[in-house]
């Protein structure tokens, strides 16, 4: 059985937290001469002299409403990079104590892990891009968390949920689904499955599907016991009140959300139906993200084209079970007319 306050790190499940101002006293009606804020107003005519509510209680209320949550299930960071770094912290003592990761995957994982002196156990996905569960489950020695980005950044894919499942019901640690692009997967989001398993932490994004990368807004998803010790550790004012404000506001558009996203998918599958029409292009991986990964022939002489037409893609080349790759971004339907145009001019 999994104890969470055992998988914490001792000194953060002993931790007192610092108690800011608006932790003390959290009526909002009242004269405020608690924080030192400037009373008179500020300098831009908007409504952002006061200190943000460090507990984010509206915003939180709106998207556990949204999401099928409950507040007490739910943390806010600044973005999703926030919370990688603090689950670390949260977990994992210091040269002692490890993650595991599947690469290829989302870079932050590893930096957050070494910024934070935790060792990083990396164990490969096949060549289909799919979890090698075995050898998973044969390298846990230590590994407090696991990452499992799904879709998977670079390679835009889902990972399979019986291989998830699999890695959720036989770890004794925290198991962490970063689903940053779920909005443009045909897959469901593991969500509605948090009250099987209290070791799940399900990170999603307002910076891809929402189209508020700039705002730096992430959540996750867990058993309250995750969430409160995460709340512990945080910065009292961690999202800033000028992103609560519009992230609220964003929030009344949800439909507009998955008008974008409807959009992306259209010019994704166009892009891609182009793309696999040009002689230089081997692969074209099938997509479930708002990004394409492609195996061209001389992708560096490609990328390097690309840059001097002023087109800039991300070069996976160097990235293990990605050579000779680039990650496109899915844009708009006229930037993606330039990129093809582009690539058809190209003489290697
Ligand atoms: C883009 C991305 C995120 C989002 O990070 P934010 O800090 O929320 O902007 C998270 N995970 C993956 C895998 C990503 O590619």
């Amino acid at each position: 059985m999994l104890d969470i306050q055992r998988l914490a790190r001792k000194n953060v499940r002993e931790l007192k937290p610092y108690s800011c101002a608006r932790d003390e006293y959290n009526g909002d009606t009242g004269i405020f001469l608690d924080a030192n804020e400037n009373s008179i107003g500020s300098v831009l005519n908007i409504d952002l002299n006061r200190y943000p509510d460090p507990r984010q209680i509206e915003l939180k209320a709106r998207i556990a409403a949204i999401k099928g949550s409950t507040m007490d299930r739910l943390f806010l960071g600044n973005g999703s990079d926030e919370v990688i770094d603090l689950l670390i912290r949260a977990f994992c003592e210091p040269a002692d104590d490890k993650i595991m990761i599947l690469p290829p995957t989302y870079g932050m994982y590893k930096v957050a892990a070494d910024i934070n002196n935790v060792a990083v156990v990396e164990v490969l996905l096949t060549p289909a891009f799919q979890i090698d569960t075995v050898s998973v489950l044969r390298n846990t020695d230590s590994v407090k968390l696991i990452f499992i980005c799904s879709p998977n950044n670079p390679t835009s894919n889902c990972l399979r949920e019986s291989d998830i499942q699999k890695i959720l019901e036989n770890f004794i640690g925290l198991v962490i689904i970063d689903e940053a692009y779920i909005d443009f997967a045909p897959e469901h989001s593991w969500l509605p499955k948090l009250n099987q398993y209290p070791n799940l932490v399900i990170m999603q994004t307002f910076s891809k599907a929402w189209g508020l990368a700039s705002i730096r807004l992430g959540m996750a998803f867990a058993d309250s016991q995750i969430i409160e010790l995460l709340t512990k550790i945080k910065y009292p004012y961690n999202v800033n009140g000028a992103t609560q404000q519009l992230a609220l506001e964003a929030l009344s558009y949800v439909d507009k959300k998955n008008d974008l996203v409807a959009q992306i998918l259209t010019e994704r599958e166009a892009l891609i139906k182009q793309l696999k029409n040009l002689k230089i292009v081997k692969t074209v991986y099938p997509s479930d993200a708002n990004f394409v990964l492609v195996k061209f022939q001389g992708a560096k002489k490609v990328f390097d084209f690309l840059i001097d037409k002023q087109i800039i893609v991300r070069d996976r080349s160097n990235v293990i079970r990605c050579e000779e790759s680039l990650r496109i971004t899915v844009g708009t339907a006229e930037e993606n007319k330039t990129l093809i145009n582009t690539l058809k001019i190209y003489r290697g």
